[in-house]
């Protein structure tokens, strides 16, 4: 059985990433989002185009940097799988609302622009995702990365097209509308991801998290949706397969 990790921030592990890869053989490959220009530089130095893979893009807390980092970002996006990480976050406001929706929604258009998926981070901002995104236009191409939405959202966000990433929080024990959200999901609408270092699943919550632990968050999802998870992990991994490398 084997995982692929399509979200893990390796450049910002204090752990060497090569060391947190060869600690992970049963993950295929992983991809490394950018959370700023120096990150998304920093992912696309570790990306070999076989088992790393990398995506450019602005986060929401760094949103103001956006500006500044615009034309260098564009430059680089070609290189990446995709755009990303970028989004809303309404829960933490470390950019000004009115900067994080100029800045995601023109990722949103270079990822049109550019034919690549946008890896989205939202939270506490389901509201204003779920427009910019449909008047994007390129719900098939969006990805809402580490999902915690409940099922209220979840329904909506599926039927607007996107597909849904889970991180550790479906496997927390505080992740009941999380698992309520991804009943829901149709398996071929997900991929299962750590978020490393952030998010790690029971019963490693208090560590800095890493590839290997992707299987924990699929064994949950195996729990959620009643399958083996040797099915979570093929199904996920074809779904990953087609998102970052069509
Ligand atoms: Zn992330």
């Amino acid at each position: 059985m084997t995982w692929i990790d399509p979200h893990c921030h390796l450049q910002l592990a204090d752990a060497d990433p090569m060391e947190l890869l060869t600690r992970a053989p049963a993950v295929d490959w992983v991809v490394v989002p950018g959370i700023d220009l120096e990150t998304s530089r920093q992912a696309l130095a570790l990306a070999d185009g076989r088992r790393v893979l990398a995506t450019v893009g602005v986060h929401p807390h760094e949103a103001s940097k956006w500006e500044a980092e615009r034309d260098e970002i564009v430059d680089l996006a070609p290189r990446g799988v995709g755009i990303g990480e970028i989004g809303l976050d309404y829960y933490r406001d470390l950019s000004p609302r009115e900067v994080q929706r100029a800045a995601f929604r023109e990722q949103l258009e270079l990822a049109a622009q550019l034919d690549l998926p946008a890896v989205v981070h939202c939270r506490d901002a389901f509201a204003d995702v779920f427009e910019l995104v449909e008047a994007t236009g390129i719900a098939d191409r969006v990805v809402l990365h580490c999902w915690t939405g409940g099922p209220r959202w979840t329904k909506r966000f599926l039927d607007l097209g996107v597909m849904f990433s889970f991180a550790g929080p479906v496997a927390f024990e505080t992740g009941d509308t999380v698992r309520r959200g991804a009943e829901l999901v149709p398996p071929e609408r997900a991929t299962v991801e750590t978020d490393t270092p952030y998010l790690s699943p029971p019963p490693f919550r208090n560590e800095p998290n890493e590839p290997a632990r992707v299987a924990l968050v699929g064994a949950a999802l195996a729990g959620v949706w009643g399958m083996s998870p040797d099915d979570v992990a093929r199904t996920t991994s074809a779904a990953a397969t087609r998102i970052y490398r069509p």
